[in-house]
Formats: C-alpha cells, structure tokens, sequence
C-alpha cells in the first residue's frame, strides 16, 4: 500500500499547520504562492532580500562556487571565497575594522559578538575575567538563540526559557524620539538623560563587571525603525571608553545598505569595537552573517597570541560566502545604496502624505528603505492597542489576501508597551519609483480596510475609541 506523502510537515510556530502561504518561485520584488497570488514583497522578507529574488548573476555565482567547491571546514581550510568575502568587508570599512568572521545566522553573529568580547577581555595584558556582564537596551531584538535571547528585550520569545537563558544582561532605555523623548524636551537634554541612566547603569553593576554596551544602531523589529537622535551615540560610546567596556553594534538588520550608508554606523559619527552583520549581506542567497571586529581588538587579541575559543562546522560556508560577494559587488557596481537614499526618502514621504492624518497611526518614522508605521488608540496619550487584539497580525492577513497581496513585516505589541503595534516596511534596494507608490496605495488600503472592517467595532464594543 501507498504512504499517502503528508502534507504540513514543516514545523514553525503552529503544531498543527503551518498557517502561512506555500511560495513557489520568487520574481524580482515579487513572491509567486502555490494557489497562484503573486506577493509584493514590501519587507524585503524581513529586510534580507535586497536584490530581490532573482538575480541571475548571483545565482550564477553561487552555481559556479557550487561546481569548484561545495564545503569547506573551516578549522581546517580557508575557502577562496570565504577569504575575498572578508578582505570586501573589511575594506568597506576602511580597515576600521580589520577582521571579519563569516556565520550562518544573525543570532550566531551575536553569541560570537558577546564571546569575542569577552575573549578580548581576558586575553589583556592585565586580564579582566570579571567583566561577564552586558547592558542592553529596551525594545531590543538580538536573535532567538539562547544567548542572544538574553540581550533582546521580546518577551513573547524570552519569557518561555526564562529558566534557561543566561542572566548576563540589563537594559537601560533605547532611543526612540516618539516614546522616549518628552514634550518640551530638547534632543540634546534626551541624550545627557540617556547617557547619565547608561552611567548609572555602569554603577550599579559596577563597572568594573560590564564587558559591553549592546544596541542596534537603528533599532529593527522589536522597537520599529527607531533612529538615534544625533549625538545619541558619541554619548553611549563615551559612557563604553570611561569604563574600559565595549560597544557592540547589532546591525544584523539595519547594516549593508538598509539604512542609507553600508554600515549604519557611519552615519552615527562613531565606530564600533564589534559589529554584526547580516540578512541584507547575502540578500538571502546564502545563509550568511558575519561579525567585525575592529583593528585596536584584533591587535590586543594578536599581541596576546592566545586563540579565539570558537567554531561551528558551517562557519564562512563557501556557497553563502559566494553569494555574498557577488551581492556586495553588485551593490557597489550599481550604486544602490544611492537607490536606497533616494527612493527611502521618496518612500518615507509618500506614507507620510498618505498615512500621518489616519486616525489610528501614531507614527511613520525610518531611514534609508527601513520604516515603520506604528498604530496606536489614541493619538495623544500614544496609548497601544491591546496585544489581545492582534492588530499586526490582522494587517498582515489581510496584505496577503487577493485584492492586496503585499507582504508586510508584522511585528506586535508585546514589547512590554514599548512600541505598540507596528510594521515595517522594507523593500529591496532595487525598488522603482513606481513600485513605491504601488507599496504605499497597497499599504495604504491594508490599514484602511483592517481599521474599517475588523478592528473598528472591537475598539467601540470594548469603549476603547
Ligand atoms: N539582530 C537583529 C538586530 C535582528 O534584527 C535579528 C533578526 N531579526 C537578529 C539579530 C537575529 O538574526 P537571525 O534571525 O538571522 O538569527
């Protein structure tokens, strides 16, 4: 007798089902499902897919590293590829950052970003093996392994292994102009506040003990496209330098290109000690990630001729590390990060025209082609929705269905009030001008008919509007 083949085998977060839309082939900025829609795709997936789906001279890379060398160990070799790849990172600094190590995902960037630090620490001349700890920010979201978890601030994704992460972290206030910065208050007043509760910080866990101050330069998924207020960081990193610790920057999300420079960071008038990188850097060809460390760690590391007690088996994999290249070539050659300055500022204009007097968007805020729009009861107070009513969830729904087919990146309200309801909107940096106002009417529509058709009698039967 036959096995009948079984169907929703593929297990996410849903033990039944997976509940999301079967893809087939991904064209350009588009994504074609198995019961024939076909998804603009205005996230980017979540910000990764920056040339888009299907770029023949990335896929032509990756088939021809493929053909000469499929793996490579890296304890064991270096890949060609592997090596090109970092030497292109490391100059796209301007040797500000001298090394580069090549991982398979955002979250492992992370943990090896907090094991470098601390390897930096106790490899000094005069060791310092006490500093284990590390100040986050709230509304973080650092990846979803255990040590990361630890870092971010996602209950929803935290809370369940509570018992089991590492307590190696606190947090102090993220930047955020709309839910940080009081009425009144001026920029440069909010970053002294910001940098005297990252001092205090510093005292109470003594700071002696703190190996790293950890923040995504633009804050991404979790507190929605949040900027940093000019001069934020130069204060942060001063706060890192008088106690002798670290500044790590999480640019897995906002880094190569997304946010209108390569690097976030050079927009921040600062460089960091380390630095992660990811989902943009392969554009998802390859599932690559990498983290940077900058020239005065390395030579303090090299000096003490000790090794970094690190490796996975997958480490500067040479297909994702082909790809890669080929994609940061490709951004270069064609100037793309000028694309996402241009039609950023283009995109950010059009939601705001289109969006601001909407009664239940709080705010549109983002840089380069990474903005957010988040929604709120009450325009005033800034008072979130319930988590309960799951606005997000239903946005992205109904984005989905025939009529709108638009893929947005849902992020709730479950960052402990720190940003209510939110998505993101990120498309590849090859979008046209036209494909942004098709975005923006799509968009537009989604929130419109959520609000009007869902979301609207829930507010009016619970008296919340
Ligand atoms: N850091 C940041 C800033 C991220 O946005 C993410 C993913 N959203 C991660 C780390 C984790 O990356 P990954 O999902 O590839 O493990």
């Amino acid at each position: 007798m036959e096995l009948e083949t079984p169907k929703n085998s593929l297990l996410y977060r849903d033990f039944e089902s997976h509940p999301a839309a079967v893809v087939k082939c991904g064209r350009g900025i588009y994504l074609e499902t198995e019961d024939g829609r076909t998804i603009l795709d205005a996230t980017s997936g979540a910000a990764v897919a920056c040339l888009g789906y299907d770029n023949r001279e990335v896929q032509t890379a990756v088939a021809r590293q493929l053909m000469d060398l499929s793996y490579c160990h890296p304890g064991f070799y270096k890949a060609k590829v592997a090596e090109d790849l970092a030497s292109f990172l490391v100059n796209s600094t301007h040797g500000l950052m001298s090394k580069a190590i090549l991982c398979g995902s955002g979250s492992e960037a992370v943990e090896v970003a907090v094991k470098l630090a601390k390897t930096y620490f106790t490899h000094l001349r005069s060791p310092q093996p006490e500093r284990t700890h590390f100040i986050a920010r709230t509304g973080a979201w650092h990846g979803a392994t255990l040590g990361a978890l630890t870092l971010g601030d996602f209950k929803g994704r935290k809370d369940p292994f509570v018992d089991l992460i590492p307590q190696m972290a606190s947090r102090v206030s993220a930047c955020s102009t709309y839910r940080g910065l009081r009425e009144g208050e001026s920029e440069e007043a909010y970053v002294r506040r910001l940098a005297q509760e990252l001092d205090d910080e510093f005292q109470k866990i003594g700071p002696h003990k703190v190996c790293a101050f950890v923040a995504e330069t633009v804050g991404g998924s979790a507190s929605g496209c949040a900027i940093p207020v000019p001069g934020y960081f130069p204060a942060m990193k001063a706060i890192c330098a008088k106690y002798g610790a670290l500044l790590i920057l999480d640019e897995v999300m906002c880094g190569m290109g997304r946010t209108g420079t390569l690097h976030a960071w050079e927009q921040e008038s600062i460089v960091p000690d380390i630095q992660t990188i990811g989902k943009g850097l392969g554009s998802g060809y390859g599932a690559i990630s990498a983290v940077l460390v900058n020239a005065n760690l390395i030579n303090s590391l090299k000096a003490s001729g000790k090794l970094f007690a690190h490796g996975q088996t997958y480490m500067a994999h040479p297909l994702a590390a082909a790809a890669a290249l080929r994609v940061q070539q490709i951004i270069q050659e064609e100037n793309l990060v000028a694309n996402v300055c241009k039609m950023g500022d283009y995109l950010g204009q059009r939601l705001k025209s289109r969006l601001s007097s909407h009664p239940f968007v709080g705010d549109i805020r983002g840089r380069g082609l990474f903005w957010a729009i988040e929604f709120v009861v009450d325009k005033h107070s800034k008072k979130p929705f319930p988590t309960s009513l799951g606005i997000n969830g239903k946005m992205h729904t109904r984005g989905m269905k025939k009529g709108y087919e638009i893929a947005l990146f849902n992020a709730n309200g479950t960052y402990d009030g720190y940003a209510g309801d939110h998505f993101l909107v990120c498309p590849p940096y090859i979008v046209t001008e036209a494909e942004v106002d098709d975005i923006v009417e799509r968009v537009s529509r989604v929130i419109k008919d959520t609000f009007a058709g869902i979301v609207e009698p829930i507010l009016k039967g619970q008296g919340l509007s």
